[in-house]
């Protein structure tokens, strides 16, 4: 049997709070997730997705519980040093503010920091550098300043720099969170492009509904546990359940859900637009053509 890409087990991780009280804000959650998925983690405002990213990424260890990536115990405290390294290599993390990953004066150089700490040889830097910028859509910024460039193309210059270093899994946290909506749209295809066409597994998480349902899996954390773990569609079929634990459906799924309520039969998934209107063109006796 195959060894899930991540596993974790049974993990529970608490903050220091005032006097030294401990706050548990990860609860022995469990969790496996396959190479080359795509899951975005949902959940309220401090239901702990911020924490389970660090611990997955070892900038945090567990209280207790462990976690493995590719079956390797990366809670293990008697690693050595290059051990860490080359497991905190496998899984790269792009933040929610641009401005605070770039590092270089020029795009370029900017997305080869990552590869030359890492030692590699400066051809193959080069090689990585314009296949990154090429997937992202940026080759013609390449000699460009990151600081003039908008967010939505900074946060794809910071996508192709953990590209660059070949992780096999990258973890978005909130990285839309800052941009208006063409940025997010052009950071949205670029993740999408990373997942599908190099296989990199995406563990993304945001509070935008519409972008949870372009993943292939859903996570919602509520108070530091799993509450909901399926399928897009799965998940935004409970609507009232998400919307006690504070949060939303897409809007086009909530337009279905209450057609429903209102006696319209509607078969079919609804979680983005296209699929909607074709469910509600069928109900009403159309077929929609392209456009
Ligand atoms: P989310 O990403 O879902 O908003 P976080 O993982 O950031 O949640 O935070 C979970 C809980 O842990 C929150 O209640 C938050 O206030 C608390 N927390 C986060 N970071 C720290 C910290 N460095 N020290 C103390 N408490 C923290």
């Amino acid at each position: 049997m195959d060894l899930p890409f991540i596993k974790v087990e049974n993990v529970s991780y608490s903050y220091r709070g005032e006097g030294d009280a401990a706050i548990r804000v990860i609860k022995e959650l469990s969790l496996e997730i396959d190479e080359g998925e795509f899951v975005a983690v949902l959940g309220h405002n401090g239901s702990g997705k911020s924490t389970l990213a660090k611990l997955l990424n070892m900038i945090l260890t567990p209280a207790s519980g462990k976690i493995f990536i590719e079956g390797k115990d990366i809670t293990d405290e008697n690693m050595s040093e290059e051990e860490i390294f080359a497991l905190r290599k496998n899984v790269g993390m792009v933040f929610q503010n641009p401005d605070n990953q770039l590092v270089a004066t020029i795009v370029e150089d900017d997305v080869a920091f990552g590869p030359e700490n890492l030692g590699v040889p400066s051809q193959e830097i080069r090689r990585r550098v314009d296949e990154a910028l090429s997937k992202v859509g940026m080759t013609e910024y390449a000699h460009h300043e990151p600081h003039r460039l908008s967010g939505g193309q900074k946060q794809r210059v910071a996508i192709a720099g953990i590209m660059a270093m070949l992780p096999k899994c990258i973890i978005f946290d909130e990285s839309t969170a800052m941009l208006d909506p063409i940025g997010r749209r052009e950071v949205m295809s670029a993740i999408k492009k990373l997942n599908s066409e190099m296989g990199i597994t995406v563990i993304m998480i945001t509070h935008y509904m519409d972008e949870a349902a372009m993943a292939n899996r859903v996570v919602v954390l509520d108070d530091g546990r799993i509450a909901l773990d399926g399928t897009p569609s799965e998940v935004f079929e409970k609507e009232e359940l998400l919307r006690s634990m504070g949060l939303d459906v897409p809007q086009c799924t909530a337009l279905v859900h209450r057609l429903r309520r209102a006696g319209i039969a509607l078969e079919g998934e609804c979680t983005d637009p296209e699929k909607c209107a074709d469910l509600i063109a069928t109900a009403l006796g159309k077929e929609l053509g392209n456009g």
